[in-house]
């Protein structure tokens, strides 16, 4: 351990910070759950509820269906869902038949799942027969190596049986789907003895999750978790809060293909034997009538996801009586804004912090001790931080100083997939994960991050890349240079706005740029606006100087 951020000493979280956590993996944790808690409620999904041994039932009958189909160990498995039963299903089903999940975004475009399905290998993908899912899905079938799709559906779907779950997957009406044997219904895959062979898992090294994201440059590349990864963040969250409860009933908004709810929605209501309340995606008005109806205590969130239940006109009818934490992270949260959002519900708010290369968690402020405002509280259990040079990160950095926050821990992915010149860029000689955020740390171990060094845009909890714009710009023959920045926005926090010169003899105007632009880009990555310049700023040796840019770009 690194001498000079060791916090055993200064460390506030009122727990065994160096504790060290068994090897476990996600079937394994989910099946103690369903047998400690039987007929007790899982999930709730249009105020329909599916307790652990329903919820179980899917999962085994995915597994049984997935192994049919020789899939197993060694073989990736996408999930192309928003939140629904099925998700949960599908993810805890591959997993215990020994397969590796791969998530996806329900918001990709066909390029975006294309280029992910390809880079992991995905064998199969889980989808739904929605208007927004299944043209893109079979696109992808068709222009990528993907072998099958499998396709669930909700609509209609809402039996007045108990066995809600159950019948789903019996459900036979998903049309219209073409008689093409690489697409299968969900009621087709678990149509079987639900009682799948028996697969060992080894927790440290298999890899329960490819998790896609950005890092530090922009390329999309597959963050490995392990189980053990997984089921590690769960439990250090677990041991920072210490009114965890078996009947935590959480409200998941957060997308579940993304790392933040993997740990802090899912895996760990899961280890707890919590109910969470789904949506299928945010929407303020159904959360707040979520949070009255289900007598929600806990709300994991991004900032933008606060500031909409706060600005919706119902928030002032809604009981938060059952509430005792919301937990902010996934990018900065603005002081103002969580004060307004106590003041207006009494519930505590706590921000953390972490990214997809550590399983999700790797700090936060402490749920039942001084929160302190505009930073990221201190490390979480069995996590080792340090400040790195910035300008050589074989160094600490100065004093007193910034530096890049460096990650030890549990959760600290393998690598990523088939990528070794980028884990040799993310992690140190020496193993430390590189978080590409510039942090110091304050009295009493608190962390607070104050740049970051990759050019990453945060748009609301999404992150966004310049280069990805940029490549789309370039492909238009008027633009000659571009740079995009992430400019102020009230509502999502940073935006993108790209900045452009011409080639000689073309006029085109920023309006026109940016209508042909838009429609090619992810939901997120859409800019706000294209400003023609006659120049953009260079280096000394004449590279194009985002950072001037940003500086005058104010
Ligand atoms: P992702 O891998 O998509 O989860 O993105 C992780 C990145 O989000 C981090 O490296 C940070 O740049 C940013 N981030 C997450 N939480 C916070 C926070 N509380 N404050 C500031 N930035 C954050």
């Amino acid at each position: 351990m690194d001498s000079r951020f060791s916090w055993s000493t200064e460390y506030h979280h009122p727990t065994d910070w160096d504790q060290s956590f068994a090897p476990l993996s996600l079937p394994d944790m989910f099946a103690a759950s369903v047998a400690r808690k039987g007929e007790a409620p899982m999930l709730d999904f249009m105020g329909r509820q599916f307790s652990y041994v329903e919820v179980a039932l899917g999962v085994q009958r995915v597994a049984r269906g997935l192994q049919l189909l020789g899939l197993g160990k060694g073989s990736r498995i996408g999930l192309f869902l928003p939140n629904v039963p099925h998700y949960v299903a599908a993810y805890y089903g591959a997993l215990a038949a020994g397969a590796t999940v791969v998530n996806f975004s329900p918001l990709y475009t066909v390029a975006e799942l294309e280029a992910q399905v390809e880079d992991s290998g995905t064998d199969t993908l889980f989808t739904l027969s929605a208007a927004a899912l299944l043209p893109t899905a079979f696109k992808v079938l068709d222009g990528s190596s993907l072998n099958r799709l499998i396709v669930g559906s909700v609509a209609g779907g809402l039996s007045k049986t108990k066995s809600l779950l159950y019948r789903l997957f019996k459900r036979r009406e998903v049309a219209p789907l073409p008689g093409d044997p690489r697409v299968i219904r969900f009621s087709e895959l678990t149509d079987n003895d639900g009682r799948p062979e028996p697969v060992a898992i080894a927790p440290e090294t298999d890899v329960a999750l490819i998790q896609y994201t950005g890092g530090t440059t922009g390329t999309p590349k597959g963050a490995k978790l392990t189980h053990q990864n997984l089921t590690a963040n769960a439990r250090q969250v677990n041991a920072i809060d210490p009114d965890t409860q078996a009947e935590d009933r959480i409200l998941g908004v957060l997308p579940f293909f993304h790392v933040f709810a993997n740990t802090c929605v899912l895996n760990r209501t899961v280890l707890n034997g919590g109910s969470i309340t789904m949506l299928p995606r945010f929407d303020a008005k159904q959360a707040l009538a979520a949070i009255g109806r289900t007598k929600t205590t806990a709300l994991p969130g991004v900032p933008t996801m606060y500031q909409a239940l706060l600005d919706h006109p119902d928030l002032a009818r809604t009981d938060f009586s059952s509430l005792r934490v919301c937990i902010s992270g996934g990018a900065p949260m603005p002081a103002e804004l969580r004060e307004k959002f106590v003041a207006a519900t009494g519930a505590s708010l706590v921000e953390g912090y972490g990214l997809t290369e550590s399983s999700g968690v790797v700090a936060t402020n402490p749920y039942d001790g001084p929160v302190r405002p505009g930073t990221i509280g201190q490390p979480i259990p069995a996590t080792h931080i340090r400040l790195l040079d910035k300008e050589d990160p074989s160094k600490d950095a100065p004093d007193g100083e910034p530096g890049e926050l460096a990650v030890k821990g549990p959760q600290v992915m393998q690598g990523y997939w088939n990528r070794p010149e980028a884990d040799a860029e993310s992690f140190t000689a020496d193993g430390w994960l590189r978080t590409g955020d510039v942090a110091v740390i304050e009295e009493g171990g608190y962390i607070r991050i104050v740049d970051r060094l990759k050019d990453m845009i945060a748009v609301g909890g999404f992150k966004v890349y310049p280069s990805v714009i940029e490549a789309h710009l370039h492909e238009h023959p008027a633009v000659k240079e571009a740079i995009v920045l992430g400019v102020p926005d009230a509502y999502r926090g940073e935006a993108p706005k790209a900045f452009v010169t011409l080639e000689e003899g073309f006029e085109v105007t920023g309006e026109a740029l940016a209508a042909w632009l838009n429609p090619q880009l992810g939901k997120h990555e859409r800019v706000i606006a294209v400003e023609v310049r006659e120049a953009l700023p260079k280096t000394m040796i004449g590279k194009l100087d985002r950072k001037a840019l940003r500086a005058e770009a104010g």
